[in-house]
């Protein structure tokens, strides 16, 4: 998919490509034993090491490796059996460092590649540059006093991974189906939460605009975007911004940029022209980081199904087609849900149950899959009822929201509300007899040739019956009635 914008002096596209900063799901720290949890007190959760006490050595922290390595596995890249953690030299009061411990010329993780399911079926491929580790900094916290600033060392020294794709969008929504393709892949390796409100997974756009055909022209960066719903207004805005400038004959600047929520538009943060000279070197307290084929191979044994391999499965296994396939393997715990429903049944039938009425409960309850509205166990048996006709598909939908009320079995509910299908043709033919005696006009009508009056009969006989006759059968009966 590719989108041209028009503008005054001819078609122009965009170029995306993505940085995502990903907070790697660990107990400790990328070099220290400190805890990691979220919304602790401040300062809480601070050794000397993240402090950056003068002495103090860093100490990799093994998981953060396996992490890493699961990860780039899942994004089937490159591992690099050695890679070199480099100082990023920088100032900043919530660096007490004075330079960031990350990876430059050599990162663990290599070239790699997210599969995109857009919402038309189709899928693109986005090539990923690199994965690289690297500490996260301290946070400043400027507005708990008026003339001061706090500073919070909770987050200094936690693992990120760096995920840098290659700029292969052309789109804001390629930009949001690839951050939400990348945090699902992340969820299922549980090698981060995804939690893009609490900052585990920070994303930062690289825009820029050419004519279509042309080599790629200066870029802009948007930094740290928290919804996926702000990274499309925040390109969008970018790429217009940009288009406007170089038809009025002005040049992009290479630098970094804000989004503005609240304005929804992006501001100058600071030139390029003016940045840091990182003086990116070799950490001198950390040898180069060597992994042996066997720990990589045993990593690659252990990984669990993925969400491209979930989504072929579904689409091979229960026949769904790409765009359902797609929607339900998302998250797994939705994937896991349709699963139950489906064992044993008609996917088709627990596919259009788990995506439309069970999925419009929960938003409108505000559930979550691991709290759900109705269990796997029970809408499975809500399909068994209509699959052997002992309700029909209109029924259910009055069943479904009894036990989304009580929590009880449907056939509980079916059976203490008289809501069984009446299958018995002795009832269903007294209910036509009557509708027909009641009708004896209409009957004649129908008879001298206006043959749309069927389905008049057929809605007579199902409100007689409180909707619980079953229509095929009043169909037949209907038919032979009227017709002799
Ligand atoms: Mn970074």
């Amino acid at each position: 998919m590719s989108m041209v914008i028009q503008g005054e002096t001819g078609d122009w596209e965009m170029v995306i490509g993505l940085e995502v900063h990903a907070q790697v799901t660990s107990q400790a720290k990328l070099f220290s034993g400190a805890a990691t949890d979220f919304g602790r007190p401040p300062n809480s959760q601070v050794s000397l090491v993240d402090a950056a006490m003068p002495g103090m050595l860093p100490v990799i922290n093994e998981q953060c490796i396996y992490q890493a390595v699961r990860t780039g596995l899942g994004l089937r890249a490159v591992i690099n059996l050695t890679s070199v953690f480099a100082r990023k030299n920088y100032f900043y009061a919530d660096l007490p460092q004075g330079y960031q411990i990350s990876q430059y010329e050599q990162p663990i993780v290599g070239e790699g590649e997210v599969v995109l399911d857009m919402p038309d079926g189709s899928t693109r491929r986005v090539g990923i540059e690199r994965l690289h580790l690297e500490q996260d900094a301290g946070k400043s916290l400027h507005d708990q006093h008026p003339t001061k600033s706090f500073i919070d060392l909770n987050r200094s020294g936690v693992a990120l991974m760096e995920i840098v794709s290659k700029p292969d969008m052309r789109c804001p929504e390629e930009a949001a189906v690839y951050v939400a393709k990348l945090r699902s892949i992340l969820r299922y390796l549980g090698s981060c939460d995804g939690n893009m409100a609490e900052g585990s997974l920070r994303c930062d756009a690289n825009v820029s605009v050419r004519k279509p055909g042309e080599g790629l022209r200066t870029r802009a960066e948007i930094k740290n975007v928290n919804s996926l719903r702000f990274l499309q207004q925040a390109i969008e805005y970018e790429a217009r911004r940009q288009i406007d400038l170089y038809e009025e004959g002005g040049q992009v600047v290479q630098e970094t940029r804000l989004f503005d929520a609240n304005k929804g538009e992006t501001r100058s943060m600071r030139s390029k022209e003016h940045a840091h000279d990182y003086r990116y070197f070799p950490d001198p307290d950390l040898l180069p980081l060597t992994l042996t084929p066997a720990y990589v191979s045993a990593i690659k044994a252990d990984l669990p199904e993925l969400p491209d391999q979930k989504k072929e499965r579904f689409v091979r296994e229960y026949c769904l087609t790409p765009y359902d396939a797609g929607v339900l393997v998302a998250e797994q715990a939705n994937a896991d849900f349709f699963e139950t429903v489906a064992k044993g049944r008609d996917a088709k039938l627990a596919c259009n149950w788990v995506t439309g009425d069970f999925a419009a409960v929960m938003n409108r309850l505000g559930r979550s899959i691991e709290d759900p509205p109705v269990t796997a166990e029970h809408l499975g048996q809500l399909i068994d009822l209509i699959a052997d006709n002992t309700i029909s598909g209109r029924i259910a939908k009055e069943v479904f929201e009894l036990m989304v009320e009580t929590g009880q079995a449907p056939a509980v509910l079916v059976e203490e509300r008289g809501l069984k299908q009446v299958t018995d043709s002795g009832a269903i033919e007294a209910a036509i007899d009557a509708v027909l005696t009641a009708n004896s006009g209409k009957v004649s009508e129908y008879r001298s040739g206006k043959d749309k009056l069927f389905g008049f009969f057929v809605g007579q006989v199902m409100k007689n019956t409180g909707g619980k006759a079953n229509p095929a059968l009043v169909n037949d009966v209907l038919r032979k009635k009227l017709e002799g």
